[in-house]
């Protein structure tokens, strides 16, 4: 099972956007897909039409049962919704301990999916914390302008330090240009500068599309609202991307855990 956070502490940079799709490629390609929706604006709930009865909220605070708080949107398509509730979770859980790790615990049991996809808030508080931890990999979408450079720095250096403070091992596995238009200027020359410090990490970059903006209204991914639109060519392509890492990224993760059971072992 693959776990992955899709994060950047910056607004507007096309996370939602990116989950939604990735989510919706993979499981179109027989993938068995989890989205979870971190972000109190609920906003990858949305895209989909998603109706729920409990939510992230409940699963993180009141303790329900994780089954419970699933919804199926589609064959192969699950989610974890949120809504504004989730803006007390974090207040709730600053009193907690092991509070870094409670959706770790929540999710422990948890293995029916070939992949678990995170949606981060745009902050670097405690609930995109719970999902760096629960993550073994990190997508990270970057606007291809000033500030969307800016932050890319920034959430490099929250992954190392956040790797660093409790000997993790999230790893980074793609940087997504998005928001990217060819006929300017300031966005190839922000590709060519990510591209030229991160090479091969980096993605192709997802283009701007008005049919990714108006997806959302019919509560469809970009492949059912426009399969022969540039959204859906682009984001198709990051999904093939993201398989080919696939048997990777699974021996990683198994090694890693083995890594766990034998300190464990040790310290007791
Ligand atoms: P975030 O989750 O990082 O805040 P969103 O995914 O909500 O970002 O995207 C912000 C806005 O940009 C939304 O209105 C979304 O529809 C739009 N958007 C995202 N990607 C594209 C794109 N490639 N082309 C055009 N609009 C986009
Ligand atoms: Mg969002």
């Amino acid at each position: 099972m693959r776990k992955i956070c899709v994060i950047n502490q910056k607004g507007g940079v096309a996370k939602t956007t990116t989950v939604v799709n990735i989510a919706s490629g993979l499981s179109r390609q027989d993938k068995k897909v989890l989205i979870l929706d971190l972000d109190a604006q609920g906003n990858s709930g949305t895209c989909l039409h998603a109706a729920s009865t409990k939510d992230m909220f409940d699963l993180l605070i009141e303790g329900a049962d994780i089954r419970e708080c699933i919804t199926h949107l589609g064959k192969n398509l699950d989610m974890i919704t949120s809504k504004e509730t989730l803006t007390k979770a974090e207040l709730i859980l600053v009193g907690e301990q092991n509070r870094e790790k409670m959706l770790c615990k929540k999710l422990k049991d948890l293995k029916d999916y070939d992949y678990v996809i995170m949606d981060c808030p745009p902050s670097l508080g405690l609930l995109n914390q719970n999902a760096m931890l629960y993550a073994d990999e990190a997508i990270i979408p970057v606007s291809t302008d000033i500030l969307g450079y800016e932050a890319l720095k920034k959430i490099i250096r929250a992954i190392t330090t956040l790797n660093h403070v409790f000997d993790h091992g999230l790893i980074i596995s793609k940087i997504v240009p998005t928001l990217y238009d060819q006929r300017l200027t300031l966005c190839r020359e922000i590709l060519d500068k990510i591209r030229s410090e991160y090479y091969e990490l980096v993605a192709e970059p997802i283009r701007i599309n008005s049919k990714l903006k108006e997806a959302p209204r019919s509560g469809k991914s970009i492949f059912s609202y426009d399969p022969f639109s540039r959204g859906a060519e682009d984001y198709k392509r990051l999904v093939q991307v993201i398989m080919q890492d696939e048997q990777r990224f699974i021996d990683l993760a198994q090694t890693k855990q083995k890594m766990v059971k034998i300190r464990a072992e040790i310290s007791n």
